[in-house]
């Protein structure tokens, strides 16, 4: 793995764009006709806190045969934004030829979506159509949660020259069932901004959030973590919209959110207090991923129980235990936490997971048991 390459990136007010924290980007997830995209971008300009319009022309779906965005077209209806309301326009580039056109069209930055930066081919190809051009782009995280591709992509665009970079989470596609779209895995924003503190970091809570009732708190909780600012999907009736219908706001409910969030200041102001504060809310959002994560894992463990039984096989396979804890104990070694801590919280976790699977009380099950005791396994 080489060391990782210090990105020296320009903050937002120095992009020569007019831009100020906190940064709104907002926008339908696809342009779908002239009409919807003037109509989303006069209701953004008359609320007045977006500085930049969104809208994806060349949609990356899941599976063929949906909607795939007005492609090329659309070009022309973000001219339209911006010479009519003065917002900056931004769109999502997949290939060379996107980059290309958004080039000639005069579009004001880029982002690269979530499955673009995951593969470093296509982020190659991006940063060498890029190469002596000084555009802005934003990097969502890659959809699985993997730290290194994050970077990597940013710093493939920081070997082309650019300059003007931030990064955006939308939050990892993950297999655990979460209460949200995209888990929001907040630990990987943090270590992305522990490494990299000059690089602006914006949030899309409608990604994350997947439907419109989870999109306020994420978005607080960005802001409360030091993000920079925020990107979320607006349609002026999310209803007929033809990709993410769930997670589009209407102009008036993206104002409600707006109205209720509190925008942190960028810096604490001074003191340690301050400080203290910011590191307290850290604490706490942590916590509550791992209360999260230990509900889902609970869960799961029921599911395994259940499926267990059908087939008749004992609950406790101490072999499985034993592989568990040694990879958790690998892992501690590594992030530098104590054996017997983590013998003992994994224990914990067991204990409370065997219970969930015979529905017995967890002594009963584990007395005698050598694969959890805290010496043997
Ligand atoms: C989008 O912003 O509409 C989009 C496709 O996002 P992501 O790449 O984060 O899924
Ligand atoms: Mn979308």
């Amino acid at each position: 793995m080489p060391a990782s390459t210090a990105l020296s990136v320009l903050p937002f007010d120095a992009w020569g764009l007019g831009l100020s924290r906190p940064l709104v980007v907002a926008g339908p997830c696809s342009a779908e006709d002239e009409q919807q995209v003037m109509d989303a971008a006069l209701a953004l300009k008359a609320d007045g806190r977006t500085q930049v319009f969104r809208a994806g022309l060349w949609k990356p779906r899941t599976r063929p045969g949906s909607f795939e965005g007005a492609g090329d077209a659309g070009l022309a209806w973000l001219q339209r934004v911006k010479r009519e309301t003065g917002l900056l326009t931004i769109t999502e580039v997949a290939t060379p030829q996107h980059v290309e056109a958004c080039l000639a069209a005069g579009i004001d930055l880029l982002w690269i979506g979530a499955r673009t930066t995951p593969n470093p081919f296509s982020v190659q190809a991006i940063a060498d159509a890029l190469n002596g051009v000084d555009i802005p782009v934003l990097v969502k995280n890659p959809i699985n949660p993997d730290l290194h591709l994050w970077t990597g992509a940013l710093e493939r665009l920081h070997r082309a020259g650019l300059r003007r970079l931030a990064a955006v989470h939308r939050g990892f596609s993950w297999f655990e069932r979460t209460p949200y779209r995209n888990s929001p895995m907040w630990e990987f924003p943090i270590r992305l901004k522990a490494a990299h503190p000059e690089l602006e970091l914006l949030c899309d809570p409608s990604h994350i959030a997947g439907s419109t009732e989870r999109i306020a708190s994420v978005a607080q909780q960005a802001l409360d973590l030091g993000f920079s600012g925020l990107m979320m999907e607006v349609h002026p009736d999310p209803s007929l919209a033809r990709s993410d219908a769930d997670q589009q706001l209407t102009p008036a409910a993206f104002g409600e959110v707006l109205d209720g969030l509190i925008f942190r200041l960028a810096a604490p102001t001074a003191g340690m207090s301050d400080r203290l504060e910011e590191l307290r809310d850290l604490i706490d959002q942590l916590d509550e991923e791992i209360a999260q994560k230990l509900g889902t894992r609970m869960d799961i463990a029921e599911r395994i129980g259940d499926h267990k039984r059908t087939h008749n096989v004992a609950i406790l396979q101490p072999e499985r235990w034993e592989r568990i804890m040694n990879r958790q104990l690998r892992l501690a070694a590594h992030l530098g936490l104590s054996e017997a801590f983590v013998r003992e919280f994994m224990d914990a976790i067991h204990r409370e997971s065997i219970q969930r699977q015979t529905g017995d009380s967890a002594e009963q099950v584990l007395v005698g048991s050598p694969s959890i005791s805290s010496k043997n396994a």
